[in-house]
C-alpha cells in the first residue's frame, strides 16, 4: 500500500478503535482531546515494544544499567537543568478567532492561517505541568510533572557510581511518562501532552564523545529495521544549529515516513557535561568521574537516544498494516514483527456444537498460554475467525477439526504465507515455538 496515502491514518485510527488497540481517553464524557487509552491489544503492543527496547539496550549489553526514577522531583532539578527558563516554545493568539498557534509552525507570524486575522507576538510559554505537593497550594509547594525522563538519571550518577563503580563508558536506561503543556497537540498519538518515553543517558570521555554519538545513531537506527519498519520509511536527520536544545552540541533526529509526513521518532543528542555540571554546582555535590588509571577527575560527556513509546507504536502499526485482495474480499492484515505482536497464537475450533471439539480446543489454549499470548475464540464461522485474528496481527491460528479427535493433528495457518500446515498435537509447542522464540 502506497505511504502517505490520505486514508491510512484514518484506517490505523479506526482499526484501533475498531479492535481494542487505542481509545480516546475518558470517551463516555465526550473525550479529553489528545489524551488516549490503551486497550487489551494497545497494552501488548506497548509492553512487547518497552521489552524489545529494554532487551537491546540493557539486558543484551554489560555497559548500561536499568533505572526506574520518580515522576516527581525536587523543583531545583528543573532550575538547574535550565527547564524553567528554557523549555518554552513562542505561542501566537489570533485576534479575532483567538485560535492558538505555535510560532515556529506559522509560514506567516503576522496573519492566522485559519481566518487571516491579526496574530500577537509569539510570547513566551513554558511546557512544563505545575502542580502543588501536598494540601497547601502556595509556591513553596509547587513542583513540576517531568518533561523528560532524563533529569532522574542525571541527579542519580552519584548512586550508581557509589554502588555500580562503573568504568566509563557506562549507561543507564529508563522507560517512564513525561509530560509536556503543548500549545498544539495532534496527529492521534504522535504529539500528546502525556507520554511515554524510552530515554539512554551514555556517560563516556569527552573526546570519545563525537565516536558514540555516531555509534548509537547506528544502533538506534537499526533497531527500528531490526523490528521490522521499511527501509524506505526511516531516515536520519541531523539537527541545524539553531534547532539545537540548549543543552546539546549536536543531535541527529530518526524520523519516520508517517502518513501526515517525516517526523521525529527519536532524537540522539550530545547533551556534553552540561547536566552533570549543573547538578554538580546547583546541589554542591562533585559529580565528577574519578579516572583510577589516570588518576584524575572530570566530568564524563553524555550521549542521549531518546525515544518515543507511543510514537513507535503508532510508527509500527502504520508500518504494519495492509490491505490485500482475496477473491472478491479484502483482507486486512497487521504484519508486525513477531516480538511485537499483540497475540502469537489464536485456537479456534472449526466446529463449536462438538463438546469434544471445544473441549480439546480449550486444552490445547490453555497449554499454549503457559508460553505464548494466546487467545481462544468460537464465536464465529472460520473465516470470519480468521479475518479478525490478521487484523490483529495474530501470527498464527489453529485450528481444531473434527479429525483431530482422530488423528490428533491441528491445522495451523501462518499470518504472513496464509500457508496450513497440520501438525501433530504433542508437538504443537515445539513448532510453534522455533518461529516464535527470539
Ligand atoms: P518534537 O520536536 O516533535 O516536539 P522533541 O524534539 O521536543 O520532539 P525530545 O525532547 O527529543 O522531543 O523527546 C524525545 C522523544 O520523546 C521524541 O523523539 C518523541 O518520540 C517523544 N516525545 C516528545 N514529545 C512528545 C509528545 N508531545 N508526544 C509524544 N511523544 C513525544
Amino acid at each position: 500500500m502506497a505511504k502517505n496515502n490520505e486514508d491510512l491514518m484514518d484506517k490505523v485510527v479506526s482499526l484501533c478503535k475498531r479492535r481494542g488497540f487505542i481509545f480516546q481517553s475518558s470517551d463516555i464524557y465526550g473525550g479529553l482531546a489528545n489524551a488516549w487509552d490503551y486497550g487489551p491489544y494497545g497494552v501488548e503492543l506497548k509492553n512487547n515494544l518497552k521489552r524489545a527496547w529494554w532487551k537491546s539496550v540493557v539486558q543484551e549489553r554489560d555497559d548500561i544499567f536499568g533505572m526506574d526514577a520518580s515522576i516527581l522531583m525536587h523543583p531545583k532539578v528543573w532550575e538547574a537543568s535550565g527547564h524553567v527558563e528554557n523549555f518554552y516554545d513562542l505561542k501566537s493568539d489570533c485576534k479575532s478567532c483567538k485560535k492558538r498557534f505555535k510560532t515556529a509552525d506559522l509560514k506567516d507570524q503576522n496573519k492566522c492561517p485559519e481566518c487571516a486575522g491579526e496574530l500577537t507576538e509569539g510570547r513566551k510559554f513554558n511546557l512544563m505541568f505545575k502542580t502543588y505537593q501536598g494540601p497547601v497550594e502556595d509556591v513553596a509547594n509547587l513542583i513540576y510533572l517531568r518533561p523528560e525522563t532524563a533529569q532522574g538519571m542525571f541527579v542519580n550518577f552519584l548512586n550508581i557510581l557509589d554502588s555500580k563503580h562503573p568504568k566509563l563508558p557506562f549507561g543507564l536506561a529508563q522507560i517512564g511518562k513525561a509530560f509536556r503543556n503543548e500549545i498544539t497537540p495532534g496527529n492521534f498519538t504522535f504529539r500528546t501532552r502525556e507520554f511515554e518515553q524510552m530515554e539512554v543517558e551514555y556517560f563516556t570521555r569527552p573526546e570519545e564523545a563525537d565516536k558514540k554519538l555516531e555509534e548509537w545513531i547506528d544502533y538506534r537506527f537499526k533497531w527500528y529495521l531490526d523490528l521490522g519498519i521499511k527501509k524506505e520509511n526511516l531516515k536520519k536527520r541531523p539537527h541545524t544549529k539553531e534547532e539545537l536544545a540548549h543543552y546539546a552540541k549536536a543531535c541527529t533526529d530518526i524520523e519516520y515516513n508517517f502518513p501526515f509526513g517525516w517526523s521525529e521518532l527519536e532524537g540522539v543528542a550530545n547533551r556534553t557535561d552540561f547536566d552533570l555540571k549543573q547538578h554538580a554546582e546547583a546541589s554542591g555535590k562533585d559529580l565528577q568521574y574519578f579516572d583510577d588509571a589516570e588518576k584524575k577527575k572530570f566530568y564524563p560527556y553524555i550521549i542521549e537516544p531518546s525515544g518515543g513509546v507511543d510514537r513507535s507504536v503508532l510508527a509500527f502499526l502504520t508500518d504494519a498494516y495492509h490491505e490485500e485482495k482475496v477473491k472478491a474480499d479484502t483482507r486486512v492484515v497487521l504484519k508486525l514483527h513477531k516480538d511485537l505482536a499483540p497475540t502469537k497464537v489464536a485456537v479456534l475450533p472449526l466446529l463449536k456444537n462438538r463438546p469434544q471439539i471445544v473441549e480439546l480446543a480449550k486444552k490445547i489454549a490453555s497449554g499454549l498460554k503457559k508460553s505464548f499470548i494466546t487467545v481462544y475464540d468460537d464465536t464465529a464461522a472460520i473465516g470470519k475467525l480468521y479475518r479478525r485474528q490478521d487484523e490483529v496481527g495474530t501470527l498464527f491460528c489453529v485450528t481444531i477439526d473434527v479429525q483431530s479427535l482422530e488423528d490428533k493433528q491441528v491445522t495451523v495457518r501462518s499470518r504472513d504465507t496464509m500457508q496450513q500446515e497440520r501438525v501433530n498435537i504433542n508437538q504443537l509447542q515445539n513448532y510453534l515455538g522455533t518461529f516464535l522464540s527470539s
